[in-house]
């Protein structure tokens, strides 16, 4: 059976975060540009400590380490996923992350990203950044020579309700006024390709242009999940995507509906509406790990929300 695990998420201040973590979701965030909140993560640069429960005051890595008979037996020295609210107040920088192998080699042994985004909320003609026009890592690097930015860079149209995959290579930005659920491999490994010249303490902010072209897939790829939805006793089913590295499906409930943990462990973000997993009150922005073995759950009342785990 076991208890679910709740956590106290991590919040990262950033230049163009906005308060969007307090106005949304209620979170006690410390300032008006909060960026980020790490709403489940063991990385060690923002490692959520647990709220309730046998574990309350212990971290997430902690746990990891010690118990992880809760996570299915699964190896590995670091918690395999992260999973992050980010608040666009301002345009992100243009960027690449790099797959396992070349962050083992050049990253000392981290782990590459793969990540993916759900678009919770967003303003009116908002944009977002996916992919790229160069057609060979020639074109590319003519491109980047020459700074023809906005020719380069692929820019798409944002929903709320949005789905992306970004595979490593996957030249990426989130852009202003877009509030957005990410799930990812836990990592940290970010090559920055263009900053719109923006200046951080009357200086730009560094580049990493070489580690960039060597990174970016060319020509990119076209990696747009196609989403089916299945209506299941009580409640509908989306599979959003099913990579090596996870899988995130997309749960609405209505009134009530019984579900089975059959997985080394899930994340349930709820994203909308409010309820009960097994009497325990939740409501939109809550984010939890519910252990291996734990069993069957009911979930009660109108309430929306991602389940993750690992293959
Ligand atoms: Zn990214």
């Amino acid at each position: 059976m076991g208890e679910m695990i709740f956590l106290q998420p991590v919040f990262k201040e950033t230049l163009w975060g906005g308060n969007k973590l307090r106005t949304m979701f209620g979170y006690q965030i410390p300032s008006d540009h909060t960026g980020e909140g790490w709403m489940v993560s063991a990385h060690p640069n923002g490692d959520d400590q647990i709220t309730e429960g046998t574990y309350k005051g212990q971290t997430l890595s902690w746990l990891w380490k010690n118990h992880r008979e809760l996570f299915g037996g699964l190896s590995g020295d670091v918690f395999p996923l992260l999973v992050k609210i980010i608040d666009a107040k301002d345009d992100l920088s243009i960027q690449v992350h790099p797959d396992n192998a070349y962050a083992a080699e050049h990253e000392h042994g981290a782990l590459g990203k793969t990540e993916c985004w759900y678009v919770l909320d967003c303003d009116p003609d908002s944009t977002i950044v996916v992919g790229h026009n160069a057609k060979s890592k020639e074109e590319l690097k003519e491109m980047i020579d020459q700074k023809r930015w906005t020719e380069l860079i692929r820019i798409l149209p944002l929903h709320k309700g949005d789905f992306f995959q970004i595979t490593p290579g996957t030249v990426h930005a989130i852009r202003k006024g877009s509030v957005i659920l990410e799930i990812q491999q836990s990592s940290d490994i970010t090559y920055r390709l263009y900053d719109y010249d923006r200046l951080q303490n009357g200086k730009p902010r560094e580049l990493h242009l070489q580690k960039s072209i060597d990174v970016i897939t060319c020509p990119c790829e076209e990696n747009r999940p196609v989403i089916q939805t299945i209506q299941k006793e009580g409640y509908q089913e989306s599979l959003m995507v099913q990579c090596p590295f996870y899988r995130v499906s997309r749960i609405k409930v209505s009134e009530k509906a019984s579900f089975v943990q059959d997985k080394p462990f899930q994340i349930i973000s709820v994203f909308a509406g409010e309820g009960t997993f097994d009497g325990r009150p939740v409501k939109m922005g809550d984010n939890f790990i519910i252990p291996y073995q734990y069993g069957s759950y009911t979930v009660s009342g109108a309430l929306e929300f991602m389940v993750s785990s690992v293959n």
